[in-house]
């Protein structure tokens, strides 16, 4: 897939001089889901709101479509939608009218089929002449996807789009954003969490303090460092890890009581691993294997690069 948005080092200083974003590199593919994960306070609003243009970064270029956003501002920001977090909705307003003002502010003609149809996919249409204010939580949530949408636009931003919402409106998001994306459009979204990344997106970037730690498919992510552990429990405290299990990724917690094995893609290596703990008489009272998330990827990721700063 070609790329569509490009990012050469990035940075961005606000005003008392906090840098919020430290040589950002990033691609982002056409066609693509692409989660920015990072935990509160990273940079991922900052750089959302770079690359739609809402404010402008320090230095480094961001190129969309081949235009650059330093020439080419209105002309990007047209490209993109994007569905905030929150966003104050006039109340009194109704749902059609409001979707056909955002559409407005974008200097285009009145197109209420597609407004229509748009409210239809969003299942918004029955709520079409209802005020806002009548809407709940997560109807509104659709309207901000409805206005976000009301261009017409090739790229989609949705900022935190889970956050707040109940696991079935979470469903039906996902949903949208899948559909969204049949149809050609880009995804970008970001989460702190990370079961969404896991479930929807095809690549995940990590940022912490500013930074792209790692950017990488997500099905690659998870078979390259094993998605499973084995978790002994021993039945007497270790101070440290046993010499002879070396040759694999261990990891003893919980105070010392607790064996963790990254496992990689072979069937039998549990059996194989349990098998040479009982050889070297090492009893332990039980075992489980257990899935590895990208969240505890993204832990060990954000405890390597901090201890690189130490
Ligand atoms: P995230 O979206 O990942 O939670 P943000 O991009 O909102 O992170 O913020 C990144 C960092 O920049 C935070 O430390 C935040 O306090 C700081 N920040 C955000 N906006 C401003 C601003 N207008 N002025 C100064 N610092 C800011």
């Amino acid at each position: 897939m070609a790329n569509l948005i490009t990012l050469k080092k990035v940075n961005k200083f606000y005003k008392n001089n906090y840098q919020a974003l430290n040589k950002v590199s990033l691609n982002i593919k056409r066609g693509e889901i692409f989660a920015l994960l990072g935990p509160n306070g990273a940079g991922k609003t900052t750089l959302i709101n770079s690359i739609c243009g809402l404010s402008y970064h320090s230095s480094g270029t961001i190129k969309v479509a081949g235009l650059s956003l330093e020439k080419n501002r209105m002309a990007i920001k047209s490209m993109i939608g994007l569905v905030p977090q929150e966003l104050h909705l006039e109340a009194f307003d109704t749902v059609f009218s409001n979707v056909c003002y955002s559409r407005g502010l974008w200097g285009l003609k009145n197109n209420y089929d597609y407004i229509n149809t748009l409210l239809k996919k969003l299942k918004l249409y029955e709520k079409k002449d209802s005020l806002l204010i009548q809407l709940s939580g997560g109807m509104k949530r659709r309207v901000l996807i409805a206005k976000a949408l009301s261009h017409n636009p090739k790229i989609l931003f949705l900022d935190e789009p889970s956050a707040g919402v109940d696991v079935e409106l979470r469903q039906e998001m996902w949903q949208i954003i899948y559909k969204l994306r049949e149809k050609g459009v880009t995804i970008i979204l970001t989460t702190h969490y990370i079961e969404e990344a896991e479930e929807i997106a095809d690549r995940v970037g990590f940022i912490n303090e500013g930074k792209i730690i790692l950017v990488e498919e997500k099905k690659k992510l998870l078979n390259k460092l094993g998605n499973k552990k084995l978790v002994l429990k021993l039945s007497k405290k270790f101070i440290k890890i046993p010499s002879f299990l070396n040759i694999y990724s261990v990891k003893l917690t919980k105070n010392g009581r607790e064996l963790e094995i990254n496992l990689d893609k072979s069937q039998n290596e549990a059996i194989d691993i349990i098998n040479l703990i009982k050889k070297n008489n090492i009893s332990f009272l039980e075992f489980d294997i257990k899935k590895r998330s990208l969240e505890s990827i993204f832990i060990n990721f954000i405890k390597e690069n901090t201890n690189d700063k130490l």
